[in-house]
């Protein structure tokens, strides 16, 4: 038997041939999923200026307890229009300007409001409710380092500290071909032998949620001519996922193809379950992924290198699939040569997130694994992984 490459080992291969793409500049909209390029730093101090934290009164420490009499009430969104004079009040709203000359500003609840006078009965701690210059961030400080993946809190940060567009990596183009004479769109009549094609629609969906820019699926016959020109259109694209034609048989042509075209394989055939005949190769920058053609070897090929070789394009530091552990609801055999991946759902009710495989393992049965929201990886080896142990797992939820 031809000895198989080890999943980890795989995907080390896959990551060393991934460059960085280039970076453009993005308005932050459009910035939410995407890594930073470049650091950011924060064009302000925020706050900008000494901002109270609540609607009340801006006081000197010194004057209280007393009775202030009160000349000016200041809204948000102005510059504060004098300084406080010793011996007064200044009426202030949250985020107002706290005056020159105030050290601290008394919530309105702790004030009795006379109108043009307050009654103050305890003196505040020095500095209460006054936010400080700067003290989120100053002006020239990192609000956001290089790698970091942008959320709503993320592009919260960077809208507050000024910064209206950040440098992220382009997004990858990726070409994704289903090849395979047997498959017809959903919806068409079919004759005997032939099925219906789901892997377009599948790999089109999980890159996209990557972040890759996915041209239009195309369904190529297993004809060398219709690989040759679909091929040739595809490796224009940053990544090709094909899928399909990367086994043994006589219709199973991508490899030698691709080959043709000047493509270079790494590997051919990884230790995993579902997932076997994968093929990783690359022409000149342009990644090409050969998933194999039954839907689940191509979800979980998909998800194992695809993904993080996506990321990586990306700019994402820590590109790999991100594996979390939970404990076996059941025993699991090993498999003695290759990593299994059993699709599973997990509960999370417990202190533990426990996995419980489902029934309907093999390849095509994709049907089955649209009910799993997680991949169990099974390493290989004897024995099995007893009911109880921890495993890691990958997510494989909807949203
Ligand atoms: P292959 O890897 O081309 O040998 O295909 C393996 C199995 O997956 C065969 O039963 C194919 O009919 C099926 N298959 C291949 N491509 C697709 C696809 N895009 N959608 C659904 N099933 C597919
Ligand atoms: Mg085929």
């Amino acid at each position: 038997m031809r000895r198989l490459l080890g999943v980890d080992d795989a995907l080390a291969h896959v990551l060393a041939h991934v460059r960085p793409l280039p970076s453009e500049r993005v308005p932050l909209r459009d910035a939410v999923g995407r890594a930073l390029a470049v650091t950011a730093t924060s064009a302000v101090d925020l706050p900008p200026f000494p901002s109270s934290a609540m609607d009340g009164f801006a006081v000197r420490v010194a004057d209280c307890p007393g009775s202030l009499p009160v000349e000016l009430r200041v809204a948000a969104g102005r510059p504060s229009p004098r300084p406080l004079r010793p011996g007064e009040a200044m009426g202030i709203a949250t985020g107002g300007v706290v005056p020159e000359g105030a050290d601290a500003v008394i919530p309105l609840e702790l004030v009795v409001d006379h109108g043009h006078r307050i009654d103050v009965a305890e003196a505040p701690a020095a500095g209460a409710n006054v936010r400080g210059v700067g003290g989120d961030v100053s002006a020239g400080a990192v609000v956001l380092e290089a790698g970091t993946t942008l959320g709503p809190a993320q592009v919260a940060a960077l809208a507050a500290a000024g910064v209206a567009e950040v440098e992220c990596a382009r997004r990858p183009s990726v070409a994704v071909l289903a090849t395979g004479s047997e498959l017809r769109p959903p919806g068409a009549p079919l004759v005997p032998g032939e099925i219906y094609e789901s892997n377009g629609v599948m790999l089109a969906a999980e890159l996209t949620r990557a972040g890759a820019v996915v041209v239009d699926p195309v369904v190529v016959p297993d004809e060398r001519a219709a690989h040759r020109v679909a091929l040739e259109r595809a490796l224009g694209a940053d990544v090709v996922v094909s899928s399909g034609g990367v086994s043994v048989g006589p219709h199973d042509l991508v490899r030698g193809v691709a080959a043709e075209l000047g493509v270079e394989e790494v590997f051919w055939g990884v230790a995993v379950r579902p997932g076997k005949p994968i093929s990783f190769a690359t022409r000149g920058a342009t990644l090409v992924f050969g998933l194999p053609g039954n839907p689940v070897s191509s979800l979980v090929g998909a998800v194992l290198f695809v993904l993080p070789a996506l990321r990586a394009l990306q700019g994402v530091p820590d590109a790999g699939p991100p594996y979390r552990t939970g404990s076996l609801a059941v025993a699991l055999p090993r498999s003695p040569h290759r990593d299994d991946f059993v699709r599973a759902r997990v509960d999370r009710s417990g202190e533990d997130d426990l996995l419980r495989p489902l029934p309907g393992q093999e390849s095509h049965m994709i049907v089955h694994a649209a009910a799993a929201d997680a991949l169990i990886r099974v390493p290989a080896g004897g024995g099995e992984l007893a009911e109880g142990s921890r495993a890691r797992y990958l997510e494989l939820g909807a949203g």
